[in-house]
């Protein structure tokens, strides 16, 4: 062999370690040019590629010859993994003690550097086995197909070792020379493996991380569904694997499945929980629809299964965002509500307060001037229209001071149960005209509120009037008391014509109307709203047009501080 032929070859090796190959394709084209080099029948290299053992065989005559087998391997006494299988051959002993360094046998079988040769196999060499102690020294056979061999061990790393088994059908076959050349050749081979695993882990570390950055982005988008967002990730991942073209992916979320084309329950596959805020929820798995085999590569990489972890963490912490997300927009949303609400209460309340005065002013003197004598008759008709509209005017500005909470309830122990089976009594003949019937389901032994009866008498009344009124055709009417931790609640629940959502939203605004001019004045709710607030309850509403409407109110149990409670006189 020519000093070119050997650096040619070396950059070829190196060139070809360079582009990452599988494995299959790795071994296959440097035994080629192994083969071709040394001018033997046949190459076998044994080695650690990540945490696999293997023995790769390869011929070319007679007819194409490649064998891949993984092995056990075994320790030798410095606690070093070699690849070599358990068995208790001589020869295999003997690859043991190659791959050591510590063979010893008859000085012209080795070089310098450890390598074993020989150039007649049909002589048994006696060695002396180090790794065997109970066997100090065998002869080891060679069988009688390759006439001369040479088993030359290499560095795969700083740990892990290889060996380099030349065979030819010639006898004496190698010169010394050669063999020592071949050592070269052969740490040569054993970076290359090293460089080819490292590409091949960058190409896959490249792709992982491709996967993780296109997540991000889908996970980014401010308006993602959940569901876009899940059958976005899914897409990425069959990309992210070592055999891209044969990966199929699924996630599993609430139920849901969001699934790549070709995935397969049955085959070999690799699995991450998704666990949010300690429950698993769902689970992400790739598979292969055409099985890998071992030479190519392992089926399913370390840095594979983190990168499923990680994704499934990824899905996690998207999930909990968009809860707390979602949670705070509501929130806002109540508040700018709440907000919005207090501020027209503020405005009705100030027109209220100096409405009131004047209209005082004007009732009183109406009802002065009626009393006057002799009054023509058109005049006491008159009199009799200003005094009816002063009452009424009265009516809107009491609603919206008790709206704009400026009516304290005059509190008082309330059985709420009680209160609805009274409070229902005069309307108990509306609802058997009108095709409504009632549905009480009253929680026994409610424990009582501190309350003003009369204002929670007229939230029921005006909830259960706006439901007779969303039942022209009839319907059910339910009331519901319950009872749980610090509160008690009040359901007020029909079958009516429901809300639309542009409904719901202004439901509480003061003269917030859909009914006619005559039918409705929009205070019922606001002072429903006042009224529950002032008791420091909260209301909320369930409604979808066509569906109904459901109202409920929460009330808190506790008693209220003396100086709190108040009568409700004040303007009135
Ligand atoms: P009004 O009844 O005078 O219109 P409210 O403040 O009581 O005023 O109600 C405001 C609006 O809310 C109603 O006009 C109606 O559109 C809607 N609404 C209230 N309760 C219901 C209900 N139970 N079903 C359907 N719509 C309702």
């Amino acid at each position: 062999m020519m000093e070119h032929d050997f650096f040619t070859f070396a950059r070829a090796l190196a060139q070809l370690a360079n582009q990452g190959q599988t494995r299959r394709d790795f071994l296959c084209e440097a035994s080629q040019m192994l083969l071709a080099l040394t001018g033997c029948d046949e190459i076998e290299l044994r080695g650690k590629d990540g945490r696999l053992l293997f023995r790769w065989e390869f011929r070319l005559q007679p007819g194409l010859h490649r064998h891949f087998e993984i092995l056990t391997g075994v320790r030798n006494a410095a606690g070093r993994l070699l690849p070599c299988s358990n068995d208790d051959s001589a020869f295999e002993q003997l690859c043991c003690d190659v791959l050591s360094g510590s063979i010893s046998a008859p000085a012209s079988f080795l070089t310098e550097h450890g390598s074993f040769w020989t150039g007649d196999t049909s002589v048994p060499v006696k060695v002396i086995l180090r790794a065997n102690a109970s066997h100090p020294a065998q002869m080891a056979h060679f069988g009688k197909e390759y006439q001369s061999l040479a088993l030359i061990p290499f560095a795969l790393s700083t740990e892990d070792v290889g060996l380099l088994h030349l065979k030819s059908r010639q006898p004496l076959f190698f010169t010394l020379e050669q063999i020592v050349r071949y050592e070269e050749i052969a740490q040569t081979l054993g970076m290359a493996m090293a460089t080819r695993r490292t590409q091949a882990a960058l190409h896959e570390r490249n792709k992982e991380l491709k996967c993780l950055y296109g997540i991000m982005q889908v996970a980014m988008r401010p308006e993602g569904a959940l569901e876009e967002i899940l059958q976005g990730i899914v897409r990425l991942l069959p990309p992210a694997m070592q055999h891209p073209e044969c990966a199929a992916a699924r996630i599993i979320f609430d139920k849901n499945s969001y699934l790549t084309r070709g995935f397969q329950e049955s085959t070999p596959r690799l699995a991450a929980d998704i666990v949010v805020g300690g429950l698993q929820r769902g689970s992400i798995a790739v598979t292969y629809w055409e099985e890998k085999d071992a030479l190519e590569s392992d089926t399913f990489l370390e840095e594979e299964q983190s990168l499923l972890d990680a994704v499934a963490s990824q899905i996690a912490l998207i999930i909990a965002r968009q809860r707390a997300e979602r949670e705070k927009a509501k929130l806002q949303e109540q508040l700018r509500h709440a907000d919005r609400l207090a501020t027209i209460g503020q405005l009705a309340a100030g027109i209220a307060h100096e409405l009131n005065e004047p209209l005082a002013n004007i009732l009183g003197f109406a009802q002065l001037a009626r009393k006057a004598p002799e009054l023509p008759r058109q005049t006491e008709q008159d009199i009799e229209k200003i005094v009816a509209s002063s009452l009424h005017a009265r009516e809107i500005i009491k609603k919206l001071l008790t709206f704009a909470r400026q009516v304290p309830p005059s509190k008082s122990e309330v059985d709420l149960n009680q209160l609805v089976t009274h409070g229902l009594y005069f309307l108990e003949a509306r609802f058997a005209k009108q095709g409504v019937t009632l549905e009480l389901s009253l929680t026994p032994n409610l424990p009582k509120i501190t309350a003003d009866a009369t204002q929670l008498q007229q939230v029921l009344v005006n909830l259960a009037v706006n439901s007779l009124h969303a039942m022209p055709e009839g319907g059910c009417l339910t009331i519901k008391t319950l009872a749980d931790e610090g509160h008690v609640t009040l359901v007020v629940a029909d079958t009516g014509i429901g809300m639309s959502e542009e409904v719901k939203q202004q439901l509480f605004l003061p003269f917030f109307t859909t009914k006619d001019v005559g039918q409705g004045t929009g205070l019922g709710l606001p002072v429903v709203h006042g009224i529950v607030t002032s008791h420091g309850g909260t209301i909320h509403v369930n409604s979808e047009l066509g569906h109904g409407a459901r109202f409920t109110i929460k009330l808190p149990i506790g008693e209220l501080p003396e100086n709190e409670k108040s009568t409700n006189d004040e303007y009135f």
